[in-house]
């Protein structure tokens, strides 16, 4: 029975929560109920009771678990992890439209790996032999390099980090100083970092800082030194091969120089072959010439990696509108194993994941089967800059014009607090009950009015001030083509891309909540008479004058006039 509110003229099957209204507004028997907000319509509460906490939990506690490794595009950990969703949509009986009759769309994917008997750092004290590094003994990132040159050691001090950006947005780069005029041409430079903060979680950025400021100066090789011996190997690049579509994000990759890494022993070896050790580099001016020369070589080769973008359909029960379809995503991968570290991402995109099985669990476990047809799709190559999703977007499995909307969860299980990248002052704690809606006003404001409307049951405090993340999740791909996207996010907190962003810091009767308020509103999309219209002026100004790739007209149907129009 429909749910009495400004959608019902769109909806008019809704009457259960009308009742419950007038009870309330009658002082009836439920005035005695504590302020619950209208249970789900009849015919999708069925489905909805499927799923519990303890259910979420047993899938976020596998997905971030230490078999799938973090989950890295390309890793054997990824493959796994999408074997798992594969498992969950055939166990539910949802249809299979991938390759070969799997769940799976494939992603051309190769990986950088290292040959490691063509790869090493050797260091010779005039004629003589100080030192071999084998590759098992570097870390850093892998790229085919042949260099040779006198070794200079450079000790760098990092200043503090400057404060987060305008808006608490992007991170502010320290500045490097004294390294002007230092002549590097052909050197192999050993650099040293002395930070002057918590080193531990800024360390990336800092590196960053110096290798900008080491970019010009024309060494043969830099390499990076740390206090202990990596280990796990150099990593290589990863991201979309050469079949996909060129990715700026794997270019990039593809274009950065080796940055090989060294520690432990083989440093304390080094140093003291020019007399020097590892305590004296505290004090040691910024350049040293050391008595020794280097020669780096680097062997790579490419190969073909896993990555699967992991897809299911729950036909619609309409002979006509199950050939439109509403889009429930998700991404499955996260940062995977880098080095010997690896990142789980519980909450990016681990719950967003376990996110998509409940709503699939819902879905397929609901009496009523909706009037269209229902796609579940958990991608990949997201943190490589969204690939999975693009590929899906531009060798679309249904045709873009028939998508209703993309409803997009990543990072729904924590509460927003202050990080990395800002967000001064915000407090889990009050936060408990907050989710950002991003990106439903941008295109079909009839997607935002539904979101709201069904939010009354869920009944969240939904915050707007994170549409600054709007391209930064898959989502975006869709409303690149012109598909009304909603994207559901619970925002950003000190675990964000951290070893740290583990399951026994998430919200489960959130995440649980936000799944089934996702569920509910694509319940009703699949349902209602009519589907989400684009606005022309909104989509003018989301094309932004044709400055980026989105095409003349979008692929969802564009909001006629009222007067004149059809
Ligand atoms: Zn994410």
């Amino acid at each position: 029975m429909p749910r009495p509110d400004p959608l019902a003229s769109l909806f008019p099957a809704r009457p259960a929560a009308l009742a419950v209204a007038l009870f309330v507004a009658a002082g009836g028997l439920l005035a005695q109920a504590p302020a619950q907000a209208p249970g789900l319509n009849g015919d999708r509460a069925a489905g909805a009771a499927t799923v519990d906490v303890k259910q979420c939990k047993e899938w976020l506690h596998t997905l971030a678990g230490p078999e799938f490794e973090g989950r890295g595009t390309g890793q054997p950990g990824f493959e796994k992890a999408a074997n798992y969703v594969a498992a969950h949509f055939k166990a539910l009986g949802l249809e299979a439209r991938g390759q070969d009759g799997t769940y799976f769309q494939h992603v051309p994917w190769s990986t950088t790996k290292v040959v490691a008997d063509k790869t090493f750092l050797k260091f010779r004290k005039g004629d003589a032999d100080v030192l071999t590094i084998p590759a098992a003994r570097l870390g850093g990132n892998a790229a085919a390099t042949d260099a040779a040159g006198d070794v200079v050691l450079l000790c760098v001090d990092v200043p503090a980090m400057p404060p987060p950006g305008e808006g608490g947005r992007r991170m502010q780069m320290p500045t490097i100083e004294g390294l002007d005029g230092l002549d590097l041409k052909d050197k192999v430079v050993l650099v040293h970092i002395r930070q002057q903060d918590d080193a531990a979680t800024r360390s990336p950025v800092a590196t960053f800082a110096v290798r900008q400021a080491l970019q010009g100066k024309e060494a043969a090789a830099i390499v990076l030194t740390q206090a202990t011996t990596p280990s796990g190997g150099m990593v290589g690049r990863a991201g979309a091969g050469r079949g996909g579509r060129a990715n700026p994000a794997a270019g990039g990759a593809r274009r950065q120089p080796a940055q090989p890494t060294i520690g432990g022993d083989d440093l304390a070896a080094i140093l003291a072959a020019a007399g020097m050790t590892v305590d004296g580099l505290a004090k040691a001016p910024t350049a040293t010439p050391l008595p020794l020369r280097a020669q780096l070589s680097l062997a790579t080769e490419e190969a073909n990696a896993p990555a699967m973008n992991v897809f299911a359909v729950l036909p619609g029960s309409d002979p006509v509108k199950k050939d439109e379809y509403v889009v429930i995503g998700s991404h499955l991968d996260h940062l995977g194993r880098r080095g010997d570290a690896i990142s789980p991402g519980a909450d990016d995109d681990g719950s967003g994941t376990t996110g998509v099985l409940a709503v699939a669990q819902m879905f397929a476990k609901n009496k009523v089967r909706p009037a269209r047809s229902v796609l579940f799709v958990c991608f990949s190559g997201e943190e490589n800059g969204l690939i999975g999703s693009r590929f899906f977007a531009d060798n679309c499995p249904i045709p873009l014009s028939s998508i209703v909307a993309e409803l997009q969860m990543d990072m729904i299980g924590r509460d927003e607090e202050e990080n990395m990248e800002g967000d001064k002052g915000e407090l889990a704690e009050n936060n408990r009950n907050t989710v950002h809606l991003v990106g439903t006003k941008k295109l079909a404001p009839a997607l935002h009015d539904l979101c709201l409307a069904a939010n009354k049951t869920a009944g969240f405090e939904i915050e707007y001030d994170q549409e600054g993340m709007f391209s930064r999740s898959d989502h975006a791909n869709f409303a690149q083509k012109g598909v009304p996207v909603a994207f559901f996010f619970t925002g950003l907190h000190r675990d964000y891309h951290q070893t740290t962003d583990t399951p026994d810091k998430i919200h489960y009767e959130k995440l649980l909540r936000i799944a089934t308020w996702v569920y509910d509103i694509g319940f009703e999309l699949a349902m209602q008479p009519g589907r989400p219209e684009i606005e022309p002026e909104l989509w003018g100004k989301f094309r932004g004058g044709g400055r980026n790739r989105a095409p003349e007209a979008p692929a969802a149907p564009l909001k006629q006039a009222a007067a004149g129009g059809k």
